[in-house]
């Protein structure tokens, strides 16, 4: 492996010659609403370190109509826009000498309808229900240059100082407050704002919302926080108002550094794009995910609000005051943004359990999340890829947002912070942060201050996690006077031949009752010693690690006999050890089984959830198989007890661990059947019909999505009249998602058409289908329906869409004839840049064949006691 450099802005990977570096850009924007267009001007800085004789500069669907370098101006012959590269190249008449020029440019684009570059997103005003429109931006990866002609990498760092014409009713946004504002007369509108300019941070970075908006606000170490929504719900951002400020401070001193600008806006869009995005001062939400409404919104969806939250406000430090130099880098962003994010959150919220669960994320536009178990997954298959990858082009760029970036880069630094301690590593990021900021950074700087802070070989053992893929599994084995050896080996599923690997692996041990030990094992095999024989020993403490671990039929026994001892964290941690031992065909089901049955009985949350991703998996995979109903029986009778336990409603000082539990039960009995749950789900929809107060908000969700799976065509219509009826974006979810849910062919044949109209936010709308794919049974009609409407739901989508959207769909078969259609519709519809995506859906339809098949056999026999 080839150790990877400090950072150096010289020998940094990207397109753009590193002559000329901009430092400072003052940009001024007209949108108009009506033609979705916008016109500009912008004047840059430049700072030309050698004599040159071409500008060149990122721009994306932009027309440039003038261009002047020190206030001459250049004939037009001398702008040449490359389409294919993303360059805007501006020819000059002779050396441009070193020093400091300007550079002046006029141009004009459009407002898109994805989420990239300027967007617009139409929606219905809360409370009045009138058709609005607001305006937001997206730049990352590399959308800046979709805005204004700029030098759109990150490692060109400068300052920007925005300008916006926008209606005089109008709230305008950025990164930094507004300096100035004046009426104007302009045709399309007359209110000029003006920001006041940015520090030195890179053009992804950047950020401009406006509309018809409210705002809320509050202070926090010198800092003003807002949180800003369409009109009328601004009152519903007072959860992430107060979580913020809290988030906030402790970044302050987690960090060493105080949040380094004058406020932090936290804005909700009602459509545009999913997820969040961490502009500097300036975080953008879709709104369900960063609003709560207390009357209506689950305990579910506050987590979640917390939780990006917390992932968002730590990029303000890791990413933006801090930032990567290269894509290559982005795991380091997000997987620390990941990894901070859960941290805090668990710190302000210890009942929430967020290490353990959240295995199985069940949104698939979901972006943050914890989930180790879904990373490791990901990267046991033969697709995987190194967290740290090599990054040429714009498209390879954004398809570097994926599970192994997320979530193996934070389960990486997770392990790391739990070999290291706490304390030691918080010291070595202070020191990291204290040296790169207002500049870039790669791996190997934070490694080299882990290094100094803890005195360990920190990048010498990164090495092996982040430059080559997969993970290791140690075995296990008791030898005689209380020896034991350890030995590891490459942990994958359905890959044949993989190519053999080894780690430097920070493994933790214990034995039940005392102490957490470590070691760092840095060869094949290892040794421990003095283990008496009548222990049980548990590596892997808390399931911080990211390795499998493989116990002897000794050692297994041990560990199955001491469960009431081990804490929650651990026992769940052996779940998700043993499933995947099933997974990989290195254990029979009943090996999983047997763990499951000898849990202590609880109603513990995280472990309960583990049995019931696992069971809804097995429950889909074997639809239209007739070993189904036994495995129903037999999934009932394990999770209906811990339901009864917990009755329907809610008591008064339940814990939020209870509502949630509560929640996954009946959404998980409900898909496997159980008539009771199934009719209990539909007298409750009645009730809530007359009096919707008489649901809780947690069990909205599930009771909706249990109701809409057996829906016949009145209560579909019933949900449907709902979802168009609510302004709020968090119900219409909820709604629709139950739609999807439906079994009856007859009403998949009318949700699918829904993907095509404008009742879901656009970004919202392709998902529909791949939700109906999911949920509905039948993933070949949802597969039929987008063939044939693909220009539209593409429409619809951002640029990654046309790369994953098919492939996507198709990782809901697991019927081996699908691989062939996949692969001829990819070689004549897809981009090339799909095949990384086919692959993916190829390798998770062979594993799901061939897993099924041998479920069904051990299911047809006797592993279900
Ligand atoms: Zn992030």
């Amino acid at each position: 492996m080839k150790a990877e450099k400090p950072f150096n802005f010289d020998s940094t990977p990207g397109k753009l010659p590193k002559q000329v570096v901009p430092t400072e850009y003052s940009i001024r924007i007209i949108p108009n609403i009506d033609k979705l267009t916008f016109t500009g001007t912008e004047t840059v800085k430049l700072n030309v370190r050698a004599p040159v004789r071409e500008l060149v500069l990122n721009a994306l669907e932009i027309e440039v109509g003038t261009a002047d370098v020190d206030a001459k101006s250049l004939p037009k012959s001398s702008i040449k826009i490359d389409k294919k590269n993303e360059l805007l190249r501006i020819a000059l008449p002779s050396d441009l000498p070193p020093g400091e020029h300007t550079l002046t440019l006029n141009f004009s684009g459009k407002i898109n309808q994805q989420g990239q570059g300027l967007f617009y997103a139409r929606y219905q005003e809360q409370g009045t229900g009138a058709n609005k429109i607001v305006l937001g931006t997206q730049f990352e990866a590399t959308d800046a240059r979709r805005l204004f002609p700029c030098w759109d990498e990150p490692s060109f760092r400068a300052r920007f100082q925005l300008t916006a014409v926008v209606p005089e009713n109008w709230l305008a946004v950025s990164n930094m407050p507004i300096e100035s504002e004046r009426k104007i007369d302009s045709p399309e509108a007359n209110k000029e704002v003006r920001f006041a300019i940015t520090p030195p941070m890179s053009s992804y970075l950047n950020v401009f919302v406006a509309g018809e908006l409210d705002v809320i606000e509050t202070k926090a170490a010198g800092t003003q926080i807002r949180v800003i929504a369409t009109k009328g719900k601004a009152e519903w951002g007072r959860y992430a108002l107060e979580s913020t400020a809290k988030i906030l401070e402790y970044y302050n001193d987690y960090f060493g550094e105080t949040y380094p600008l004058p406020k932090l806006d936290q804005i909700a869009l009602p459509g545009g794009f999913g997820g969040a995005m961490e502009n500097w001062g300036g975080i953008t939400y879709f709104e369900s995910v960063l609003l709560f409404d207390p009357e209506k919104s689950s305990e579910s969806t506050k987590q979640n609000v917390f939780e990006v939250i917390a992932h968002e406000v730590a990029h303000m430090w890791f990413g933006d005051l801090v930032t990567m130099a290269w894509w290559d880098n982005l795991w380091l962003n997000e997987g620390f943004a990941s990894w901070m994010g859960t941290k805090c959150s668990a710190h302000f919220n210890p009942q929430w359990e967020v290490w353990l669960r959240r295995n199985f994320p069940r949104d698939p536009a979901r972006r943050v999340g914890i989930s180790k178990e879904q990373a490791m997954e990901g990267d046991a298959r033969s697709t995987t890829h190194p967290v740290q990858q090599p990054i040429a082009t714009e498209a390879e760029a954004s398809s570097a947002f994926d599970d192994i970036t997320y979530k193996k880069g934070q389960s990486f630094i997770r392990m790391l912070e739990s070999f290291l301690t706490e304390k030691v590593f918080r010291d070595g990021i202070r020191k990291y942060i204290a040296a790169h900021k207002l500049s870039n950074s790669t791996t190997a700087d934070l490694w080299n201050a882990l290094s100094d802070a803890s005195g360990k070989p920190i990048g010498e053992i990164a090495a092996g996690w982040t430059q080559q893929p997969g993970f290791p599994i140690v075995k296990v084995k008791r030898g005689e006077g209380g020896k034991i050896s350890l030995s590891q080996e490459r942990f994958t599923v359905n890959f044949k031949n993989p190519p053999p690997l080894e780690w430097k692996i920070p493994l933790t041990y214990f034995l039940a009752g005392e102490e957490p030990r470590s070691l760092l094992m840095t060869g094949k095999i290892d040794n421990l010693r003095d283990i008496p024989a009548d222990r049980a020993l548990k590596l892997n403490v808390n399931g911080a690690g990211y390795y499998r671990v493989d116990y002897d039929a000794a050692s297994w026994k041990l560990l199955l006999e001491s469960l009431a001892r081990l804490g929650v964290d651990d026992r769940v941690d052996l779940l998700c050890e043993a499933w995947a031992l099933v997974q990989a065909n290195r254990a029979s089901f009943s090996h999983y089984l047997e763990l499951v049955e000898k849990l202590p009985a609880s109603t513990e949350l995280a472990e309960r959830e583990q049995i019931i991703n696992v069971f809804d998996f097995i429950n889909r995979l074997l639809i239209d198989h007739p070993e189904r109903e036994k495995f129903q029986i037999y999934a009932r009778s394990t999770l209906r007890p811990t339901f009864d336990a917990l009755g329907w409603e809610p008591k008064i000082s339940e814990s939020p661990k209870a509502a949630n539990l509560r929640a996954s039960l009946v959404a998980a009995l409900g898909d496997l059947n159980d008539q009771e749950i199934i009719a209990g789900c539909r007298e409750r929809f009645q009730k809530y019909l007359k009096e919707p107060g008489s649901l809780s908000p947690d069990l909205r969700p599930p009771v909706l999505a249990v109701v809409g799976r057996y829906a016949d065509e009145a209560t579909w219509n019933h949900l449907h009249e709902l979802g168009l009826k609510t302004t709020s974006i968090e119900e219409k979810q909820n709604y629709y998602n139950a739609l999807a849910a439906a079994i009856d062919p007859k009403l998949i044949r009318k949700t699918l058409p829904i993907s095509l109209t404008d009742e879901l936010p656009t970004s919202r709308a392709a998902f529909l289908v791949s939700r109906v794919a999911r949920e509905s049974r039948h993933p070949e009609m949802a597969w039929d329906f987008a063939k044939a409407n693909m220009k539209a739901l593409l429409a619809k989508s951002d640029a990654l869409a046309a790369n994953s959207y098919v492939p996507g769909l198709f990782t809901f078969f697991s019927d081996r004839g699908r691989i062939a259609e996949l692969q001829s519709y990819a070689k004549a519809h897809l981009p090339p840049t799909s095949a990384k995506e086919v692959a993916k859906a190829v390798d998770e339809i062979e594993f799901r064949a061939e897993f099924r098949d041998r479920l069904c056999a051990q299911i047809a026999g006797d592993v279900l006691k």
